[in-house]
């Protein structure tokens, strides 16, 4: 999940970072009004979560009102890399003399925390990262201890931070390291990081991308959540159903449950030659309703041409999926597309009796469901 500038800098400005003063605005209107009560120049800032805002045209800076309405105007509504803007941070321009970059991720390879250091932050730190890694200077960092004072100093001289603010510097990665761990982020980014001719430190962006797996215990971010913006609308409805899911390129939708179960359906459906469209696990004890939510989902991606379910009957009974697979298709004067159903273990013969095959296309083994499901896809491919 990620948070917008505007968010992320609260928990920043929250935690002791030093941020410009700001506000978000959604008319020109209220841009105007903030920038006049900010006062003079003021950058205005599209909120959408996507990097490199300044070179697609999402950041103005502005000297007056007039130009401040002009900017809202122009940005507000405007479309950024896909993603329609419909709320602007104004906030109190920064006379800068540098631009660094800070930044916390995980180093996989390492299996520990990374926090990065560089002279050369801006709107260019991925060209430098491509042509001059050595300008980004890393320090791993032992997640049981922390980071220490003495490492987040040594990454900021080894950078080349200027002495004049290297405590400060170094201080606020200390900050943004915490702020990492305690939010359960995968992502924390300062750039640019200003150092202004008094030798301040502002923290004039921020990033921050919160691991989803831990929003159960993160609830002040999870009311951050922006579900009208960016997200896919098949996640969101997966997530108000409770299911697993994950959306695939293909198109052929699977559905089962248990996540061992999904992933050897999506191993034999590429097996057969089919590409399939999700990973959908409706989970243990999948009761009717479920599986026409489950079903639902499918349904409404409109990549999918065809459907089949694998179920294997422990704690879920094959009667009761049976069950909900016919009153889920019953709501249709045509099924949208073709399912494969194939069922074993618990009440398995129960759920064969019970399924129609009116609606659905019956499959005694996991290998014919999958196949049979393929060729459907096929067809309508051709
Ligand atoms: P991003 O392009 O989405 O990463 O957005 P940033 O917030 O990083 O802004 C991009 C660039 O705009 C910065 O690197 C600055 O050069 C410029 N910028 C942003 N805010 C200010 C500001 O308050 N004052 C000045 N002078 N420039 C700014
Ligand atoms: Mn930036």
């Amino acid at each position: 999940m990620k948070l917008h500038e505007y968010q992320a800098k609260q928990v920043f400005a929250d935690a002791g970072i030093p941020t410009p003063p700001s506000t978000l605005a959604k008319t020109a209107d209220g841009v105007v009004e903030a920038a006049d009560e900010i006062g003079y120049p003021v950058a205005i800032k599209a909120q959408v979560q996507v990097g490199g805002r300044g070179k697609a045209g999402g950041i103005e800076l502005v000297d007056d009102a007039e130009e401040a309405r002009e900017a809202a105007e122009s940005i507000l509504g405007m479309d950024l890399k896909g993603l329609h803007v419909d709320s602007v941070l104004v906030e109190g321009a920064v006379d800068f003399v540098n631009e660094l970059y800070l930044g916390i991720t995980m180093d996989r390879g390492e299996g520990k925390p990374v926090a990065m250091v560089s002279t050369k932050g801006g709107v260019d730190i991925e060209q430098v990262a491509e042509e001059d890694p050595d300008a980004i200077v890393r320090e791993h960092v032992d997640p049981a201890f922390g980071m220490f004072p003495y490492q987040a100093r040594r990454a900021v001289f080894e950078a080349g931070v200027d002495r004049e603010v290297a405590t400060d510097v170094a201080s606020v990665l200390r900050t943004l390291y915490q702020l990492w761990a305690d939010n359960d982020a995968t992502e924390a980014e300062i750039n640019p990081l200003m150092v202004t001719a008094d030798d301040e430190v502002i923290a004039a962006d921020a990033v921050m991308n919160i691991d989803e797996d831990a929003l159960f215990r993160q609830p002040d971010l999870v009311e951050m959540e922006d579900t009208s913006a960016g997200g896919d609308e098949l996640e969101a409805k997966a997530d108000e159903y409770g299911f697993d899911y994950v959306r695939l390129s293909g198109n052929v939708g699977i559905i089962g449950n248990g996540a061992g179960l999904v992933m050897t359906t999506l191993d034999l459906v590429d097996h057969y030659g089919g590409e399939p469209a999700n990973f959908l696990d409706v989970g243990g004890g999948a009761k009717a309703e479920r599986i026409a939510n489950a079903l639902d989902m499918v349904f409404s991606d409109e990549n999918v041409d065809s459907v089949v379910f694998n179920i294997f009957g422990g704690i879920t009974r094959g009667d009761e999926v049976a069950k909900g697979i016919n009153s889920a298709l019953e709501q249709f004067d045509e099924i949208p597309k073709p399912v494969v159903v194939r069922l074993a273990g618990t009440n398995w013969e129960e759920g064969m009796e019970i399924l129609n095959e009116d609606l659905v296309t019956i499959e005694k083994t996991l290998e014919d469901a999958v196949q049979r499901s393929v060729e459907y896809a096929q067809e309508v491919d051709a």
